[in-house]
């Protein structure tokens, strides 16, 4: 059987992280089954559905790299083949005309409610003759679903293992609108048979809709595709994963400073395990992810796992490719990085200091542009007047380097400390908050490499002068 899978989002908003991971579990079981992983986007409720959610959903698969094979579909362009197969199962007698008026049916829902039954339709228009049809000439009606009136529906869930749901339970499903609209379980069921699903992979709260759309295909003597029903994410607190929680959309992790690799990672491992095994590349994911090796209770968000797995990634892959997704920070605060370092240079030596690309952006601000002003604290502390000579004595051995690399930098700090008879950090500390603005950056040596020769010098004069303005004020 070759597989087929979807991902089926209502373009009701942003692409969420629940989202995303049924999203990623469809895409990785049909890579690994060489399958196809359509997107379909369902956008049958108008008054919901916006042009921008739909773009929000585009954005955010394209940024984790998920593309679905061949056209995106859409279930408003479909209207045709909805209706075409609801006249279908008309004329087979599995769907009927029902006339019945809003408050026949607000009536009827009181009374079962009153009497404590189960409010449902009560069956009035399911076997009404041609000629009683044919009386209500004109009048609007909806078209109903025939569900089987006894036993129950079965089936084997991959996640959640055998489920059996008694007919008595379910409702004659309006499947057309009295406006000629397809309703949404219909919908699916056509397109999850007309596309050749396989399996079908969504979240737990679709659960209940599934032995009604089960009972649909049976109707149209269509192959019931296998269902994998997976289990809601929780936020730390153990309550349901929603804004409370910080980042729910998928952007928002672009933005907050994650690489689409982590994010992968991280949400394939919510939820799903092979072993111990923590990191994977997406080699191996499309090698060893298995539906039914997805653990059927909830998983919690864990923002400090997803840091650590940021961090892996930022240093284990390729620095030029980290450094496309750091562009994005730097040109999201206005920082022109095309004088200055490359960026992969910064992501070596930044890497291993911080956890998102963000807070990578934010530190390295001063290879690329001056700072306004110095780090209080640290100024205060390192750039005493103490610290004049070092500085002045720093600049000119570095001033006269004509190899400006990170050895012979640091040959020149080594000299400064020696000649002035000074620890290490004495030189350091003042010539980091001069150079860098304040008192944590990478090795100095590597740090001042990165930085132009005459910016450094400029910039240690600034902060001689800065010293002895201070003198001048004691
Ligand atoms: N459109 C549904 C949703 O966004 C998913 C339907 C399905 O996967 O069957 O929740």
């Amino acid at each position: 059987m070759s597989v087929v899978t979807r991902f089926a989002p209502s373009p009701t908003g942003y692409l969420h992280v629940g989202g995303a991971r049924t999203a990623l579990y469809s895409w990785l079981y049909a890579k690994r089954h060489n399958g196809k992983f359509i997107l379909r986007i369902e956008d049958t409720d108008l008054e919901r559905s916006t042009p921008e959610a739909v773009q929000a959903i585009l954005d955010g698969m394209s940024w984790l790299g998920m593309e679905g094979d061949g056209e995106v579909f859409y279930q408003t362009k479909r209207f045709d083949i909805y209706k075409k197969y609801v006249q279908q199962l008309v004329d087979d007698q599995k769907a009927y005309k029902c006339f019945c008026s809003k408050e026949r049916l607000e009536t009827l829902r009181s009374e079962q409610e009153a009497k404590g039954e189960r409010t449902k339709y009560d069956g009035k228009c399911r076997d009404l003759s041609e000629s009683e049809v044919a009386a209500h000439g004109d009048a609007p009606f909806v078209i109903r679903f025939k569900n089987p009136l006894g036993g129950a529906v079965e089936f084997k869930d991959s996640i959640r293992g055998d489920m059996s749901i008694s007919n008595e339970e379910m409702d004659d499903l309006i499947i057309q609108r009295t406006d000629g609209t397809p309703t949404y379980n219909f919908c699916v069921v056509i397109d999850d048979w007309e596309m050749g699903m396989s399996h079908v992979i969504r979240g737990e709260d679709h659960l209940l809709n599934t032995p009604r759309q089960i009972n649909i295909f049976k109707a149209l003597g269509a192959t019931v595709p296998q269902y994998a029903h997976c289990s809601m994410i929780l936020g730390d607190d153990g309550k349901k994963l929603s804004k409370r929680h910080g980042a729910v959309s998928v952007m928002q992790y672009r933005d907050d400073g994650y690489l689409p690799q982590a994010v992968i990672n991280y949400l394939v491992r919510l939820g799903w395990s092979h072993g111990d095994q923590e990191i994977f590349s997406l080699e191996e994911l499309f090698e060893l992810f298995d539906i039914n090796d997805i653990n059927n209770s909830a998983s919690a968000f864990n923002t400090e796992k997803l840091n650590w797995m940021n961090q892996q990634y930022m240093k284990s892959l390729p620095a030029e490719e980290v450094a496309t997704h750091l562009q994005w920070h730097f040109d999201n605060m206005n920082v022109d990085t095309t004088k200055g370092p490359k960026l992969a240079s910064i992501v070596e030596i930044q890497a291993e200091r911080v956890k998102t690309l963000k807070e990578m952006a934010e530190i390295s601000t001063y290879f690329y542009q001056d700072f306004d002003e110095l780090e209080e604290k640290a100024a205060k502390k390192h750039l005493r007047p103490v610290a004049k000579e070092a500085l002045i004595v720093a600049k000119e051995k570095l001033a006269a380097l004509d190899n400006w690399q990170a050895a012979d930098i640091q040959a020149a700090i080594n000299a400064t400390a020696e000649k002035l008879e000074l620890g290490m950090g004495k030189v350091g500390m003042p010539l980091r908050v001069a150079v860098t603005g304040g008192g944590n950056s990478p090795s100095l040596d590597v740090t001042l490499e990165l930085i132009d020769q005459a910016k450094v010098v400029e910039r240690i004069e600034n902060a001689i002068h800065f010293v002895e303005q201070r003198e001048a004020a004691q």
